[in-house]
């Protein structure tokens, strides 16, 4: 009997970038979540077995919660799939480089590799800052690829920035001008009662 090419969980390494590329845009897939509701743009996959099993996307600003990163969301919920707290033999791909939070909670599932969109010179630890992925001390490394997709990946985080940019400009000139406006209606009425 022919055996179905997709019962092969083994990729050969040549296919190995197309399969990070196809998981690192459903990884981008949930940053437009993020980026919908004005949130910085990070997203995140966990594959386990040729499937998504976590998905998680930045929610910081709409849930109030310094931990409501796009990582930790996707590890729960991937742990919660496994019914384990070791992600054994799954791959997480992340738009933007962890940081010290979710880089430390990778090692502490044991997810034995991470791929990366774009690095995050500001914060980063998978090598811009520190790189707690890979450090002997501790009793898990994991293997890192950087540099998938890339230039969409860090596209969005730019685009998101420009934006956000062009909002308080206006949003500033709009409050100087209702300041102003502020300032006439005042001395109006300031006029009118003397
Ligand atoms: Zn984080």
């Amino acid at each position: 009997m022919k055996k179905r090419s997709s019962e092969k969980k083994e990729c050969c390494p040549e296919n190995k970038a197309g399969q990070d590329e196809k998981y690192m845009r459903e990884a981008l897939r949930q940053a437009r979540k993020a980026y919908a509701l004005e949130e910085v743009p990070i997203g995140c996959v966990i594959v386990y077995q040729g499937k998504i099993i976590g998905r998680g996307y930045n929610r910081r600003t709409v849930d109030k919660n310094p931990l409501a990163h796009a990582e930790l969301t996707a590890i729960r919920k991937a742990a919660r799939k496994l019914n384990d707290w070791r992600l054994e033999e799954c791959t997480l791909y992340v738009t933007l480089e962890p940081c010290q939070m979710c880089s430390g909670a990778i090692v502490q599932a044991r997810i034995p590799r991470v791929v990366v969109g774009c690095m995050n010179p500001k914060a980063g630890c998978a090598g811009s800052i520190l790189n707690l992925l890979c450090m002997r001390e501790f009793n898990h490394q994991v293997d890192l690829t950087t540099g998938i997709l890339e230039e969409e990946c860090s596209g969005m985080m730019k685009l998101f920035f420009r934006e956000l940019r062009e909002k308080q400009k206006k949003r500033r000139a709009e409050e100087i001008c209702n300041g102003a406006l502020g300032d006439v209606q005042e001395r109006q009425g300031t006029e009118e009662t003397e």
